[in-house]
């Protein structure tokens, strides 16, 4: 009898757990396996980085989570040890003691005293003088990322990549110099922690024999074990710069990986591991530390092929004004690929779509790689198919018909719009750097990417390419986004607070400026039925028209630098939130029993051995959550890890 495969297997809190698969994996040769194999033990060897990034406490909140999990012999069904063991799921979830999207602290539901109790019964009561203030304590180190107005950034956020630096001092000292172009030719501040030494700031670089050192040399140590096994020359290439770099911290070596990597587009076999995202430093100057393995999926791969081979068409027919547009797409290349291991920040919440490298003179230069992460996508979608959450926010029978039968393709074809043309499409006005629109940027260029993605789903071109098989994708796609923009996102928010995290206030600020801008031609009906309100969408055409005129003025934004006109675009739309609907949508989705976050538990891989030479790899589905964090946190800490 063929078993069922579980796809989600545990809830709590505001967080799923779901389960994916790599049926890919079954397809490829055993060194190519073998190849996976030392890759994701590359993933998992910078998890601690990550951890010690979020917050400076965060690996001794963690030692004291696992002492407590691994040895408290007490009652383990007591309400209170019940609540203790979801705060530290919550953690773990979080890789930190802040929530991965609001980046507010967890509150523990235990109390001090049964805390203190808990580390005593382990024999580690020294452990809870060094974590209780940043557990217990609410107002102390209370958010991760803070990107509000008017207040210091760097001192206000709880984020560890900075230490005795204002945000002043900061900016002045990554500012480009005056009359250098203006054009910043080269990565900078990614990879070290700015700290103050005798009244000089100075950069903590990470890389081996440095911060970080130990974990650094444990990654370089399985990507050099991974090295022989290799696609190709070229991905060999990248692989000895990524390691070089490391070793020497050296960020020119970085970037040219980067250029690298972005070449090779023939490896069936490829990966992320670096420091890559900037989204948790409100200045966006430092990186965390992310492992993505992928392995590519060759017949969905067709979908982003054709988006690839006509990237110059859609640069030319989009409604942006000609002086911000490309007149040559370099490398735009596209794969759909299946996650093969989640690591750093990629893991346990991951995203769904990747396009790299960020550094925006590389990308004009000598284009991007983007890649879509079907397998993540389709494990989402089997979890989300019976929550009822379309039911419930969808405002007519014709919308769920719509979204039943195209969303699913519609979120794919958008995410590939989105990775594979939007954030490479566009230019900078001579001079402009993206960092004229600081802690506006990344909001902005999701918007951006989004924009492109949903003014070119409804195009015939589409169609046309065979890409999608009608028109209703678009649509399904359109009545998606207004919902989730307008409505179902707001389940990822508490009372009373403002949308911090850019990729929501994105959302909203294209939802609500469309729904506005739309209101008099009545594009977007708000309707309100049994006291339920309900968004539809009256007139496809009029709001593809809408995304494009939003999409002219984003563009111009970030191709100009327009610093207030980022603020005032995304303050009027994208960070307020309609107190009267937020508390509707709460307890509409409350009602559901559906928790708004999801991430993965990831697979594990065995080797199978020769005469104690690896000579192939197999994939297990682990099925339980705490058991591969528990396995993690002791794992990462070993050099060898297994071998
Ligand atoms: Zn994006």
């Amino acid at each position: 009898m063929k078993k069922e495969f579980v796809w989600q297997t545990e809830q709590f809190d505001d967080i799923k757990i779901l389960r994916y698969q790599v049926p890919a994996f079954e397809t490829l040769s055993a060194r190519e396996r073998i190849f996976i194999y030392y890759l994701s033990r590359a993933a998992l060897a910078g998890r601690d980085i990550l951890w010690d990034q979020n917050n400076k406490y965060n690996l001794k909140v963690r030692e004291a989570l696992e002492r407590i999990i691994r040895d408290y012999p007490g009652d383990r069904l007591v309400p209170e040890f019940q609540h203790f063991m979801i705060y530290a799921k919550k953690v773990f979830f979080a890789n930190g003691v802040h929530h991965h999207y609001s980046m507010d602290k967890f509150r523990p539901g235990f109390s001090q005293t049964y805390f203190r109790s808990l580390l005593t019964a382990v024999n580690a009561p020294e452990l809870y003088a060094e974590t209780e203030r940043i557990i217990f304590e609410p107002g102390y180190m209370a958010k991760r990322v803070v990107l509000d107005e008017g207040v210091d950034l760097i001192q206000a956020s709880a984020n560890n990549y900075y230490s005795g630096v204002t945000q002043a001092e900061v900016e002045q000292f990554y500012q480009v110099p005056e009359g250098t172009g203006g054009e910043a030719m080269e990565s900078r501040g990614l990879n070290s922690t700015l700290i103050k030494e005798n009244g000089r700031i100075v950069e903590d670089v990470w890389k081996v024999g440095g911060k970080y050192g130990d974990c650094l040399e444990r990654i370089v140590f399985w990507l050099e074990q991974a090295l022989p096994y290799a696609c190709n020359e070229q991905q060999r290439k990248a692989m000895r710069l990524l390691t070089d770099y490391y070793k020497t911290g050296d960020l020119k070596l970085f970037d040219a990986y980067s250029i690298a990597w972005l070449q090779d587009t023939e490896s069936s076999v490829d990966f992320i591991n670096g420091f890559i995202e900037v989204y948790g430093d409100p200045l966006a100057y430092k990186a965390s530390w992310e492992s993505v393995v992928e392995i590519v999926d060759r017949e969905a791969g067709e979908r982003t092929r054709k988006l690839a081979e006509n990237a110059l068409w859609f640069e030319q027919h989009a409604p942006v004004d000609g002086r911000f547009k490309k007149s040559e797409v370099k490398g735009v290349t596209a794969r759909v690929m299946q996650v093969a291991m989640l690591g750093g920040d990629c893991h346990p919440a991951t995203p769904i779509g990747i396009n790299l490298p960020n550094a925006e003179w590389i990308r004009e230069r000598y284009g991007s790689k983007s890649v879509t992460l079907d397998n993540i996508t389709y494990a989402y979608d089997q979890a989300a198919s019976t929550s009822g959450v379309l039911d419930e926010f969808a405002g007519s029978e014709e919308e769920k018909k719509l979204v039943r039968e195209f969303g699913s393709l519609g979120s794919s074809v958008h995410t590939d719009l989105h990775e594979c043309l939007g954030h490479g499409s566009g230019k900078m006005l001579p001079g402009v750097t993206t960092e004229a629109l600081r802690n506006y940027y990344s909001t902005i260029e999701e918007a951006r990417a989004d924009l492109f993605a949903l003014y070119y789903i409804m195009d015939p071109k589409l169609v046309e390419l065979g890409i999608i098989p009608a028109a209703e994708v678009g649509k399904a796609e359109y009545c998606s986004y207004i919902r989730n923009g307008l409505m179902v996102q707001l389940t990822r928010l508490k009372l009373g607070d403002k949308l911090e995290e850019s990729h929501m206030r994105n959302r909203q600020t294209i939802a609500a400026w469309v729904y506005e801008h739309g209101k008099e031609d009545g594009v977007i009906e708000r309707i309100s039925r049994e006291g339920k309100t309900y968004f539809v969408i009256r007139d496809f055409e009029a709001l593809r028209g809408l995304f494009g005129q939003l999409l002219a003025e984003v563009q111009r934004i970030k191709s100009e630098g327009d610093y207030d006109g980022a603020r005032c675009l995304i303050e009027t739309y994208g960070v307020k939130v309609d107190d009267r609907l937020h508390r509707e949508v709460l307890s509409r989705y409350e009602a559901l029993g559906v928790a708004p976050y999801a991430g993965f538990i990831n697979p594990e891989y065995k080797p199978v051995e020769k005469d104690g030479k690896i000579v192939d790899v197999e994939i297990v589905y682990p099925g339980d959550f705490l058991t591969q964090m528990m396995e993690y946190g002791e794992k990462c800490q070993k050099f060898t890890f297994d071998r």
